[in-house]
């Protein structure tokens, strides 16, 4: 029986109301407790005062590099269950959380379908996450 492919994916974390850092904890440890997932390394923590229109508290970000099987779309519901189980609240749009879990990259995947788009269209605009994803590459070189 062959496995199926092995893609190196980014997923970004964020945090900002309540314990910023165990959130951010939890995420990495579930995230690779996830079926046929595998954490590969994760970036520093940066913080980083928030975006948009919402006045709120500062971040804690994280970007984390993961070996899964999990297509897209199945990753995506894994982030979304464990937001959930961390209390994100999602009354007002970018407003304050205690934890949001983005896919910033899938392998060279290019998806554009409703409620998933990759890569993410912010990342030519959070120079954090950009800075993030090059010191992964730079930690763990995707093989040739
Ligand atoms: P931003 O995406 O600008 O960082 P956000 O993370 O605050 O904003 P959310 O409220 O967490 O936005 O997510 C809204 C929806 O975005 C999710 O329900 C999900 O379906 C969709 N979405 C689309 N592409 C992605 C992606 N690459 N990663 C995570 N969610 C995505
Ligand atoms: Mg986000
Ligand atoms: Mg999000």
């Amino acid at each position: 029986m062959s496995s199926p492919p092995v893609e190196r994916v980014y997923v970004a974390l964020g945090s900002n109301v309540g314990d910023r850092a165990a959130h951010l904890a939890f995420a990495r440890e579930r995230l690779g407790a996830l079926p046929d997932t595998r954490l590969v390394a994760a970036s520093q923590v940066e913080e980083t005062a928030a975006l948009g229109p919402v006045p709120q508290g500062r971040f804690l970000n994280q970007m984390v590099l993961l070996e899964t099987s999990l297509p897209p779309r199945e990753l995506l519901l894994g982030l979304l269950e464990l937001e959930r189980e961390r209390g994100r609240d999602r009354g007002e749009r970018w407003g304050p959380r205690t934890l949001d879990l983005d896919i910033v990259r899938y392998g060279d995947w290019v998806v554009s379908e409703p409620g998933l788009t990759v890569p993410h269209p912010e990342l030519p605009n959070r120079d954090f996450w950009r800075r993030e994803v090059a010191e992964l590459e730079a930690l763990s070189p995707a093989r040739a």
